[in-house]
C-alpha cells in the first residue's frame, strides 16, 4: 500500500502515472496471442515521493466479516512449463514457484540485507526491500521471457535496485547462452513506494523504461481502450495479461502470467490495508480482474506489501518500521473473490478489517 496521504495527495496532484508487467518465464507454455508492448520508451521520472504528513486519516466505521468459502477452482494439471497442478476437489492447486520461509522483516537492522532477492521460478525473481530502508517493505518482481525482462516495481528508495537487476539480468544471460535480454522497467502504479527507483535505470544500456502514469503506460502496452480492455505482452515464450486496475491508483494494474499461474496485484489487494482511492472505480476494477481469471489458473495471488499480522484481522500500526511474525505474501483467488464481493456489497465506502487484509476506502 501506500502511506495513507499518499493517495489522497495523488488525487489533488500526482498525476503519475506508471507502467505494469511482469513474468517471464521462457516456457512458452499457454501463450496464446501476443501482442503489443513493443516499447515505447520514455523515462519520465518517479512523482517525487511525498514523505511528509504522517497522520493516517481516523478510520470511520469498522465491521469484520468472516472470511468466505474455499473457493472451489477448477483447473487441471499442467505442467510441462511446470506451472501448476491443481486439486479439483479442494480447488487447492500445486504451484510451481517456491516462496521463502521467511522474508526479511526489519526485525535485525544489524544484519538485515537492503534487498532480499528470492527466485520464486526457473525464470521469476521476488525482491523485498528491507523494512529497516523504508517501512513500506515493498516487494519487486523481476519475470524473464527469451527476449526479454520486465520489473515489475522498483522499490521506495534508497536501495541499489539497478545494480541488483541488472546482476540478475546478466546471470539469466550467461545461463542462457549469453544471448542479450532487453530490461523492461515497469511499474505497478504511480505511487512513489513503487517508482522511486526508476531513475537509477535511466541511460542503462538494453534497458527501456515505461514512464510513470497512465498515458505512459498506455502507450506502452498499446491499451486504446483503458480500463476495460485486457491486453498481452509477450516477453518471448511467456506472454502476460495486462489488466487495468484503477482505483488504488489511477494508473495501476495488474499482470496475470500463465506460466505460473501468479497474479501480481500492486495494492490493489495484498495482505494489509488496501486504500481505495477511487471507490466506484476500484469495485469495477476488482470485479473485471476476477472476471478476466474466470476461465484460468490462477495459483497465487501476489501483491506488493504485507501489512498484516499473522493473527486474523490484525495488522502492524502504520509505519511501523518492523514486522515481527509477519503474514505471509501470498493470497489467492479466493481472497480476490472475497475483496470483490466485500466492495460490490457495501451501500457506502467503509473500512472491513478481513482476517487477511483490511478494505480501506480513503
Ligand atoms: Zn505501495
Amino acid at each position: 500500500m501506500r502511506k495513507l496521504w499518499t493517495p489522497l495527495l495523488c488525487i489533488l496532484a500526482c498525476g503519475g502515472e506508471e507502467p505494469a508487467a511482469s513474468d517471464g518465464t521462457s516456457t512458452g507454455s499457454t501463450a496464446t496471442t501476443t501482442t503489443s508492448g513493443t516499447a515505447a520508451t520514455t523515462t519520465e521520472g518517479p512523482t517525487t515521493p511525498t514523505s511528509t504528513s504522517t497522520t493516517a486519516p481516523e478510520p470511520l466505521t469498522t465491521t469484520s466479516t468472516t472470511a468466505p468459502e474455499p473457493l472451489t477452482t477448477t483447473s487441471s494439471t499442467s505442467t510441462t512449463d511446470g506451472s501448476t497442478t491443481a486439486d479439483t476437489t479442494t480447488g487447492v492447486q500445486e504451484c510451481v514457484g517456491e516462496l521463502p520461509a521467511h522474508w526479511i522483516d526489519g526485525t535485525d537492522c544489524g544484519s538485515e540485507t537492503q534487498v532480499q532477492i528470492h527466485q520464486y521460478s526457473a525464470d521469476t525473481w521476488i525482491l523485498r526491500q528491507s523494512l529497516c530502508t523504508s517501512f513500506e517493505g515493498p516487494f519487486m518482481m523481476l519475470l524473464f521471457g527469451s527476449e526479454r525482462a520486465l520489473l515489475l516495481d522498483t522499490g521506495d528508495g534508497d536501495i541499489p535496485i539497478d545494480d541488483i537487476v541488472h546482476d540478475l539480468v546478466d546471470d539469466w544471460s550467461q545461463a542462457h547462452g549469453g544471448a542479450p535480454i532487453e530490461l523492461i522497467v515497469g511499474n505497478t502504479h504511480a505511487h512513489g513506494d513503487h517508482v522511486a527507483g526508476n531513475n537509477s535505470f535511466v541511460g542503462d544500456a538494453g534497458t527501456t523504461i515505461i514512464g510513470i502514469g497512465e498515458a505512459a503506460v498506455r502507450q506502452f502496452f498499446g491499451i486504446d481502450g483503458w480500463p476495460e480492455q485486457i491486453v498481452q505482452y509477450d516477453l518471448g515464450g511467456r506472454v502476460l495479461d495486462i489488466v487495468p486496475l484503477p482505483g488504488h491508483e489511477k494508473a495501476h494494474i495488474a499482470v496475470y502470467d500463465p506460466a505460473t499461474g501468479v497474479v501480481f496485484t500492486g495494492d490493489t489487494l495484498y495482505p494489509g490495508r488496501l486504500y481505495i482511492a477511487d471507490f466506484p472505480t476500484y469495485v469495477a476494477s476488482v470485479g473485471r480482474l476476477v472476471d478476466h481469471l474466470a476461465d484460468k489458473e490462477v495459483c497465487r495471488v501476489l501483491g506488493a506489501h504485507i501489512e498484516m499480522t499473522n493473527t486474523p484481522g490484525e495488522d502492524f500500526d502504520f509505519m511501523q518500521p518492523s514486522h515481527p511474525d509477519e503474514h505471509p505474501l501470498e493470497l489467492d483467488l479466493a481472497h480476490l473473490i472475497e475483496l470483490r464481493d466485500a466492495v460490490e456489497a457495501m451501500q457506502e465506502p467503509m473500512i472491513e478489517v478481513h482476517d487477511d487484509f483490511i478494505v480501506y476506502p480513503l
